[in-house]
């Protein structure tokens, strides 16, 4: 595992995580590890300030964290089914699945103390955080809902499309809509996700991935969230197979069945928690 955590000049930036060398099991059945770094820019340290991360940073740098477990847990004979080489709905729920450790007490308690008093992050401040994470949450999801109709809407067109868009764009995402469109605009035109971004019928997955991860978060939320037997289950079913089979086969195995959306609504404060 490689960190390379700050800029430096000529550094591109961002965060994400690479691999030099996948793993893979060769012909003399030797284990070949993995080669894995998470590049992230980070707020330097300076002579008076370690470096001291915003909580954007922080779930910035679990995610780019849990795509490389993807990466380091990888158990597999051939590298091409390896660690993060997975259907592209899938490839996130490791990394967001980290980023659910970002506000939880018990996680912070073992890092979070302020640089100069020692004292730890306060619990209240903890909730507030938490709290404000699912501010239009709701608006949002349904925006996010609309946009994987309209992909979906362009990508299911079995004939040349000659039609006018504006109308077209319209009764692709009605379901979803909330707020009436402005007059004379158009999504379709600058929503490069859909026809340059490399997501053309994936962008859905990004809503897909939080419905997976909340839901696998959820059973680390019942048992603890550092509950070994879990996370032992996690690993070995999902994080060490790689695309070896199809998501849904392996999440089962983890979860006992498929996923609900009840915990990302939990979560988001949508819907009530069920005492359990
Ligand atoms: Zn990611």
């Amino acid at each position: 595992f490689y960190a390379d955590f700050h800029p430096r000049k000529g550094k591109q930036g961002g965060a994400w995580m690479t691999e030099y060398q996948g793993q893979w099991i060769d012909k003399k059945g030797e284990n070949v590890r993995p080669h894995v770094s998470v590049v992230m820019n980070l707020t330097k340290p300076t002579a008076e300030k370690p470096a001291l991360l915003t909580l954007g940073e922080v779930e910035t740098f679990l995610h780019e964290f849990g795509h490389s477990l993807h990466g380091m847990f990888a158990n597999t004979r051939f590298e091409s089914l390896s660690g993060t080489n997975v259907w592209w709905d899938f490839v996130e729920l490791p990394s967001q699945f980290m980023e659910n450790y970002a506000v939880e007490k018990d996680f912070l308690r073992t890092f979070a103390f302020h640089y100069k008093t020692g004292e730890p992050l306060p619990d209240e401040l903890i909730d507030r955080i938490a709290k404000s994470r699912n501010f239009m949450v709701a608006y949002g999801c349904m925006r996010q809902v609309s946009f994987g109709l309209l992909d979906m809407a362009y990508y299911t067109q079995s004939k040349p499309f000659t039609d006018d868009i504006i109308p077209f764009e319209k009764k692709a995402w009605e379901k979803a809509m909330v707020l009436p469109q402005l007059p004379d605009t158009c999504m379709t035109v600058q929503f490069s996700h859909i026809m340059a971004g490399g997501y053309a019928a994936g962008y859905y997955s990004y809503k897909w991935a939080e419905v997976l991860d909340a839901d696998a978060f959820s059973v680390f939320k019942k048992n603890g969230i550092f509950d070994k037997k879990t996370a032992q289950s996690f690993r070995d079913n999902i994080l060490s197979k790689g695309g070896t089979e199809h998501p849904m086969t392996l999440y089962k195995r983890f979860r006992g069945g498929e996923p609900t959306i009840d915990a990302l609504l939990e979560r988001n404060g949508i819907k009530k928690k069920q005492d359990c």
